[in-house]
């Protein structure tokens, strides 16, 4: 049965209304879920109960299961849970100054194939769909709700290329941003892309104030299609028409996400290419130390590197930062924790 996150509340009115019920019910109901955020139709205690038993009749709530939960010192936790296919996916709650943001997943695995990610080991299976992604953030604000915290930010940066599963992550995205729902701004969520440019334009023209974070990772063509097979598909050239037609359409300041790879993408030379390639754009680059995935060669660059390559960009004025890690020591980066336990299932079998 279908979950009824999966439904946000212009599509819930119409299915209300298809199942023979006024439409203003939606809102009613909407506000069940994300205002008082019950775990039953039982506890919606305003609606008729013959209301309430339809809706028990064609609807179910919670699909996700929590197999496992891991809390670092910083308040990063991590949850991996199961969905009723028995995929595991990940999620991940941080602590900034400015809020709670939650990292979700939007696949179970990854077609990408990104030579450096954890995720990919695993291969993609499926897209999540509206409601798992929606139930994944519910899960988390339920959480939160025991010590009367809000979910203020969401990153669509765990397992999956978002944009591979675009009208899922829409559906999503509308129905978190409903004001009658949680209420969290478009400016608040972000979606991280490897790159997939003719959906980046698509994206634009729909959501122009959702934030985009661009996974470059690589300042070339040559060594991105080496790390990134995406390059193949759409190189930086398309890339950066697409993220010029973004740009245009919405105002919005873009973020460029880079991994320091130990000698593969960290040198200064690199460093001035990488400067040529964002400087036309009102943008900022995130410097990530690269979370070490055992079954992969990659490294984390050297501190040394880290600032001498974050010194070159900030003296040629890009705007840049080194993101600080969060979390490392319970697997929180990448689809590890996901890997982790997968492995010992299949040692297990
Ligand atoms: N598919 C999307 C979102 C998921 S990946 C994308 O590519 O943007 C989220 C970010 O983590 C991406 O920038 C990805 O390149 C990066 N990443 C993957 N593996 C990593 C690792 N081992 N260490 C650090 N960052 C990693």
């Amino acid at each position: 049965m279908k979950s009824i996150y999966n439904y946000d509340l212009k599509n819930l009115e119409i299915k209300l209304t298809k199942l023979g019920e006024k439409p203003f019910r939606a809102k009613q109901v909407f506000s069940w879920l994300y205002e008082k955020r019950v775990d039953s139709f039982d506890e919606m205690t305003n609606l008729s109960f013959d209301l309430r038993e339809k809706l028990k009749e064609n609807f179910v709530l919670n699909t996700l299961k929590l197999v496992k939960q891991q809390t670092a010192a910083d308040e990063t936790s991590k949850y991996l849970l199961e969905c009723e296919d028995g995929a595991l996916i990940e999620t991940v709650l941080m602590k900034h100054d400015y809020g709670y943001s939650v990292c979700v997943t939007s696949q179970v695995g990854c077609a990408m194939g990104c030579k450096f990610c954890a995720s990919g080991l695993l291969k993609a299976k499926r897209n999540l769909s509206a409601g798992e992604l929606v139930n994944q953030i519910m899960f988390v604000q339920k959480d939160l709700d025991k010590r009367e915290k809000r979910v203020s930010h969401i990153v669509v940066m765990g397992i999956g290329e978002p944009f591979m599963n675009y009208p899922n992550v829409m559906e999503f995205i509308a129905c978190v941003n409903n004001d009658k729902g949680l209420n969290i701004g478009a400016r608040h969520i972000t979606i991280s892309t490897c790159g997939i440019a003719p959906v980046i334009k698509r994206f634009a023209d729909e959501m122009s104030q959702v934030n985009l974070a661009i996974s470059l990772h690589a300042p070339n063509d040559a060594l991105r299609s080496q790390i990134m097979p995406v390059n193949d598909m759409f190189n930086l050239e398309e890339l950066f028409e697409a993220l010029h037609y973004y740009q245009k359409k919405s105002n919005r300041r873009l973020t460029f996400e880079y991994i320091l790879i130990d000698g593969v993408n960290d040198t200064l030379q690199q460093a001035k290419e990488l400067v040529e390639l964002v400087k036309s754009m009102n943008a900022y680059v995130n410097l990530i130390p690269y979370n070490e995935v055992e079954e992969n060669p990659f490294r984390p660059t050297q501190p040394k590197n880290a600032a001498a390559f974050y010194d070159y960009l900030k003296r040629h004025n890009v705007q840049c930062v080194i993101r600080r890690e969060k979390g490392s020591e319970i697997d929180a980066a990448c689809g590890q924790l996901r890997a982790n336990v997968e492995k010992q299932r299949s040692a297990r079998r």
